[in-house]
């Protein structure tokens, strides 16, 4: 059973998910992941290079994050190629990985879930939602940046009412100590319905 983890900017989703590998579950960051395979998947590599140029990766064979950036940045046509190129390799990355995995179910965390169309590679979804203010306070305090770059890139996704709507569980995070258990009812929910659906198999 897969579980697909997502919430906005500050939201706490990366401490939800850190509480569930606690647990003993295994955790897909898709994020890294994503960055991970524009490097290393040959395949990726090669279309990436042939749509953007031989500029998307430096001498060395990194990624250029910032050329590709900056493509990107003002191209929503040249985004939408880049995310058609790069969201199908983390699906079927996540699929291959997800099948070697032991834990009783696999938790696979993202912030562009629905965006990316991943919610139809997992079988139930959490949103992490959190006040405006707070995810505000605790972006800036972690990454040091100003109020306006945060607000920024809050815009640009999903709002917690919408996140609340699609997803199947809605983890409000609040209080450092509440997640935990909200966490353990879970895990424990999501163990049982795994242990029905191997048993139902
Ligand atoms: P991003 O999308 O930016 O990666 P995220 O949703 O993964 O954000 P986290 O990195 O988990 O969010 O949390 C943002 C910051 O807020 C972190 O520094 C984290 O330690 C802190 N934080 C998360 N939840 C709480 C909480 N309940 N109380 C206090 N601080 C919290």
């Amino acid at each position: 059973m897969k579980i697909g983890i997502t919430g906005g900017i500050g939201s706490g989703k990366s401490t939800v998910c850190r509480l569930f590998a606690q647990r003993g579950i295994a955790v897909y960051d898709s994020d890294r992941e994503a960055k991970r395979l524009m490097t290393e998947d040959a395949a990726l590599r090669a279309a990436i290079s042939a749509r953007f140029g031989a500029g998307a990766y430096t001498a060395d064979g990194a990624l250029n994050r910032g050329y590709l950036a900056s493509r990107v940045f003002t191209d929503s046509e040249a985004l939408a190629d880049l995310d058609a190129l790069v969201h199908p390799a983390v699906k079927a990355d996540f699929a291959a990985w997800a099948a070697r995995q032991l834990s009783p179910y696999v938790v696979l965390e993202s912030a562009i879930l629905f965006e990316a169309g991943l919610e139809h590679s997992v079988d139930r979804t959490v949103a992490v939602v959190a006040p405006f203010e707070l995810r505000l306070e605790r972006t800036c305090r972690r990454d040091g940046c100003d109020r306006e770059s945060v607000l920024r890139r809050m815009a640009a996704q999903l709002d917690d009412d919408t996140l609340r709507d699609r997803a199947d569980y809605c983890v409000v995070n609040i209080r450092e100590e509440d997640l935990e258990p909200t966490v353990a009812e879970l895990d424990r929910r999501f163990t049982l319905e795994a242990h029905h659906r191997r048993h139902d198999a």
